[in-house]
């Protein structure tokens, strides 16, 4: 796990302050890995789920990720857990919660519907998102949108997970369709034709790519599945060609700092790519990835960034390029983007 040293000079301290109150957006967060341990423990223990361990001590051990497949198995064990209509209309009302806490005023977070259609149908799992967005706007005024997650390791979900994202969107639920899961094992080129369909519909495309395989998966998303966004993307370093292409196409890429730490995407001991990232003047997004299965924040990406040698400008920069590359209409993001300028003028 990523330690996060503190502070310890007052032009820190008062980085930090910053951090934890300026208004933040996010795009790429998943529901699943929002969901702390302990919360999946009790949710396994509600619903007699069978877990690989013995106690609530060893399940907690058990988010020690030893690499990328090591994270997939446990993120599939803890999406195993949610068994009812309820328990996910739960999540993700505490998910508002949880965004709101943190000044994240708007969110796209994926959700694992491979997974979910295991064990409730369609119009289950739209009705217990209905029921958790109703419930998490009462007690929040963060704004999140959501986006339909396939596993690539399950290929067959692929037309099921699709027609439950154009029900949603029809109901006001989805905004679109992501790919997470086995990146190596399951190439873009799998799912050219439900990505078509979905484009075709008008629903908003994005894909995991370039993390735990090579820069050539991130040509291969663009490509097969025309997305204009990455998860990730942190490869795309080892082509500086082929970042010209991305920088010239404007593609977003949704950076990830501590995840890539947790699950060793990054080696621990090296600087985070992100720094090469916006030299090649890429245009990069700050996120949490799973900031329940992370122990972190969104501050803390900023926070590790910092610690890294980025400046505030530069850092605020990225915070105003996250709100950009949201999916929001142009009204809505100019709503948006004066409370991120008000926040900057407190700063003098
Ligand atoms: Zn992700």
């Amino acid at each position: 796990m990523i330690e996060h040293s503190e502070p310890r000079t007052a032009e820190g301290e008062e980085l930090q302050r910053r951090f934890a109150a300026m208004p933040k957006a996010e795009v790429h967060v998943h529901l699943e890995g929002a969901t702390a341990p302990d919360a999946s423990y009790a949710i396994a223990r509600r619903n007699a789920v069978e877990l690989p361990v013995a106690s609530l001590e060893e399940w907690r051990r058990y988010f020690d990720f030893r690499d990328f497949p090591h994270f997939i198995d446990v993120y599939r064990k803890t999406t195993d857990t949610i068994r009812t209509t309820d328990d996910l209309a739960l999540m993700v009302a505490q998910f508002y919660v949880d965004q709101a806490r943190q000044n994240i005023r708007y969110s796209e977070c994926f959700i694992s519907m491979s997974l979910h259609l295991r064990r409730l149908s369609a119009a289950e799992i739209l009705d217990a998102l209905a029921q958790g967005i109703e419930r998490g706007q009462t007690v929040s005024s963060s704004r999140v949108q959501f986006i339909a997650d396939i596993s690539r390791e399950d290929p067959h979900t692929q037309s099921a997970v699709l027609d439950l994202a154009l029900r949603g969107q029809r109901r006001g639920l989805i905004i679109g369709i992501g790919l997470g899961g086995l990146e190596k094992e399951f190439p873009p080129h799998l799912f050219h034709e439900t990505y078509a369909r979905a484009r075709d519909a008008g629903l908003h495309v994005v894909a995991h790519a370039g993390e735990a395989a090579g820069w050539e998966s991130i040509r291969e998303a663009v490509d097969e599945l025309q997305v204009t966004r990455i998860g990730h993307g942190i490869r795309i370093i080892d082509s500086p060609e082929y970042a010209a292409e991305m920088r010239a196409r404007n593609v977003v890429f949704e950076v990830c700092p501590v995840s890539n730490y947790a699950i060793g995407s990054t080696p621990i001991d090296k600087p985070h790519p992100i720094r090469k990232m916006v030299d090649l003047g890429l245009r990069c997004t700050v996120n949490t990835d799973d900031p329940a299965m992370f122990s972190t924040d969104m501050a803390a990406q900023y926070q590790l960034l910092a610690g890294q040698g980025f400046s505030w400008d530069e850092l605020w920069k990225l915070n105003a390029q996250t709100l950009d590359a949201t999916f929001l209409t142009p009204p809505e993001k100019a709503e948006y983007r004066r409370e991120w300028e008000d926040f900057a003028a407190t700063l003098g």
